[in-house]
This record gives C-alpha cells, sequence and structure tokens, in this order.
C-alpha cells in the first residue's frame, strides 16, 4: 500500500460569546484535520494541535516525503519526516504536523488489517474512560467567579466525577473562583486548576499554598514551558501536585521534564507529542520513572479518538488489582464543528466515554461537516 494523496482540511466557527484563557483569546475555533489517501483508495484521518494554517502549510511541506512511501512503515516515515525539518524543527510545527500525518496513518493501518489501534498498540485494557469536563474560561460579559461556578456544577449534574477550572487571571481572583465552585459542588467533585502558563513562580506558590485546603488534583502548567527550573521550583514549593506537558513535543522534548522529575503528572497530546509512534515511547520514559499521564485534548473528534484509542492501550502502573485508570479530557465548550465532523458523536453517558472499537481510530468522518464548516479566506 502507497501513499497516493495527502489532504488537509481547515475549519473554523466563529464563536457566539468569545472566552479566554490565561495565554490567549478565543473568538473562533479553528482546527485541522488532516487526510491522508492510499493507492487502494483507503483513507485515514488525523489531526494537528495548535493553529489550523500552519500546520496545513507543514503538512503540504512533508507531502513530497510521504507520496509513493508504503504507509505500514510508520516507524520508517516518522523518522524520514522527522529527519527532514530536524535541523531547523525538533519541536513546535514540525513535530504537530508530523502528529496529524502520524495519526492518520495509524488510522489506515488499522483499517488494513481490520483492527482497531489500540489493538495494534499491544491490545486493550479498557473498553471505557471516565472523562473530565474542561472549561470555566473567562467568558466575556459576565460576573466570572459566578459564571465558572454554576458551569462546573452543570457539570456535577450531567455526571462528570471531575472538571478543570481556568486560573492566571491574579491569585485573589482565582482563588474566588475555586473557593466559590468548590461550594457549589461539593465535596466529592474533583476539581482541576489550569494556570495556561499565565503566572510567575511567586504568584504560582502562593496560589498552590493557599488553594491547596480546596482539595485539588493537579495544578496544570503553573508557569511558562520553557522553565523547567520553575516548574521545579513550583511542585516542591507547595502541596498541589503538578501537571504539564501539552506543549513539550517529542521524546527529546519529553526528556528533561521526566528525568528531572518537573511534573507529577505529564500530559502528552498525541496531535502534538509525535502522533502514536512517540506516544508510545513518552509513555514508555513516564513509567519508567513512575509519573503519571493524562493526555492533554483539545480538537474535534479525530483528536478524541486518536487520544481514546491511545489510552485504552495504556498499560496499568503500577498493575495491581483496582489500577489507576487514566482519564479522558473532555472540552465542553462551544465547538458545533467538534462532534460534527464524525457520523457517529463520541458523547459521554454520565461522565463516561466509550472507546470507539471499529477498525483504526473507529470513527467516520462526515464530509458535509467539513464542508459546512470549512475556513474562510478572509
Ligand atoms: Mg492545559
Amino acid at each position: 500500500m502507497k501513499i497516493a494523496a495527502v489532504r488537509t482540511h481547515l475549519l473554523e466557527h466563529r464563536l457566539a460569546v468569545p472566552f479566554q484563557s490565561a495565554s490567549m483569546r478565543f473568538d473562533r475555533r479553528a482546527h485541522v484535520l488532516v487526510e491522508i489517501v492510499c493507492d487502494d483508495g483507503t483513507t485515514g484521518w488525523g489531526e494537528c494541535l495548535g493553529p489550523a494554517r500552519p500546520n496545513a502549510a507543514v503538512v503540504a511541506a512533508y507531502t513530497p516525503w510521504l507520496i509513493g512511501a508504503d504507509l505500514l512503515e510508520t516507524e520508517k516515515i516518522w523518522a524520514r519526516l522527522y529527519n527532514a525539518l530536524r535541523d531547523q524543527g525538533q519541536r513546535g510545527l514540525a513535530l504537530t504536523a508530523l502528529s496529524g500525518i502520524d495519526i492518520a496513518l495509524w488510522d489506515i493501518k488499522g483499517k488494513h488489517f481490520g483492527v482497531t489501534v489500540s489493538t495494534l498498540l499491544g491490545g486493550r485494557f479498557r473498553e471505557t474512560v471516565r472523562a473530565y469536563a474542561t472549561g470555566s474560561f473567562k467568558r466575556d460579559g459576565v460576573d466570572r467567579v459566578e459564571d465558572n461556578a454554576a458551569e462546573v456544577a452543570r457539570y456535577r449534574a450531567e455526571g462528570f466525577h471531575a472538571s478543570k477550572i481556568k486560573i492566571g487571571f491574579g491569585v485573589k481572583e482565582d482563588l474566588a473562583v475555586v473557593r466559590t465552585v468548590r461550594e457549589a459542588v461539593g465535596p466529592d467533585m474533583r476539581l482541576m486548576v489550569d494556570a495556561n502558563h499565565g503566572y510567575d513562580v511567586l504568584e504560582a506558590l502562593e496560589f498552590g499554598r493557599k488553594a491547596a485546603e480546596l482539595d485539588i488534583d493537579w495544578f496544570e502548567e503553573p508557569v511558562v514551558p520553557e522553565q523547567l527550573g520553575a516548574y521545579r521550583e513550583v511542585r516542591a514549593g507547595q502541596p498541589i501536585a503538578v501537571a504539564g506537558g501539552e506543549t513539550w513535543h517529542s521524546r527529546w522534548g519529553m526528556r528533561e521534564p521526566v528525568e528531572t522529575r518537573a511534573v507529577d503528572i505529564l500530559q502528552p497530546d498525541l496531535a502534538g507529542v509525535g502522533g502514536f509512534t512517540e506516544a508510545r515511547r513518552v509513555a514508555d520514559m513516564a513509567a519508567l520513572h513512575g509519573i503519571r499521564i493524562v493526555p492533554h485534548v483539545w480538537g474535534t473528534a479525530v483528536h478524541i479518538a486518536a487520544a481514546l484509542q491511545f489510552m485504552a492501550s495504556m498499560v496499568p502502573n503500577p498493575v495491581r488489582v483496582d489500577p489507576i485508570e487514566p482519564i479522558l479530557e473532555f472540552d465542553r465548550t462551544e465547538n458545533p464543528f467538534r462532534q460534527a465532523v464524525i457520523k457517529t458523536p463520541i458523547e459521554h453517558d454520565q461522565g463516561v466515554v466509550k472507546i470507539p472499537n471499529g477498525p483504526g481510530l473507529g470513527i467516520e468522518i462526515d464530509r458535509d461537516a467539513l464542508a459546512e464548516f470549512r475556513m474562510r479566506d478572509d
């Protein structure tokens, strides 16, 4: 089986109500899918984390090295593409674009053998995962504290066992938000916080020390991802477990955070770290050092499906009768094409998501939705 064509699909939706994290303002949702077609007509789908047009440009740059390649040779293709941009690449778009390609190749490989990607990765340890609700961004024109509390209470009512709150807007406001949310949802719901690297070390230490009594499961991206020494300081100087990794790419990008224990929880993104090919290596590295993995997810159902296939194959660590199960990051913010791009949406039931069990990623793309949400040129 040879690769005959590589295409990208740019998707976009303008938000009715803009929202922001500590580091980014969103007035639209935009994502890019990668479609790879083989000479026998088999088609695979992937997705790249991050800005849609730049990712599509890098996928196009990789394409000459892909045409005519034997797509079952995923490891050889990965090495060839990585090496093609290595001297000016190594991380960032070079890896997020490669991730989308790698996910599409594994989708095709699964379809070729008639098995799920998780089966190809070694087998399925689980058929379902619990999801946690990602939301609590700061929307325009509302009382942020009350808005976040009402939102998380809604997730609890829908059956989610856990939810992640966006912080990084100043320690005082952030503490008020987390306190109000905790009061609104009670003691049982699991809460995490994500600063989207909006704090400096002093703010992160102050927040962590004061918020610890509110029973927070993890403190995500407290400081900018380049400053691993700052990560270690935050981890050592306050009681909440530190999480990070959505912007660290490839085994080389993950190596120092893991070996120096900059985080308690590592969050590789399938669509950023280098696809399935590289995520396996990162998971092995984290397991060697006893660091827990919770994959990062921010995209369409293609991205979610890739994360689910990977999570199905994650080896319990430690192996025990009642193991620690991975949990799925489930974005609940406005995005009408997130699930519309596939024919059978990946939804939750009381906070639990079934892992698709069809060949490849186990999803079928809805091309009408790709047309409906196609990015405009303006
Ligand atoms: Mg995050």
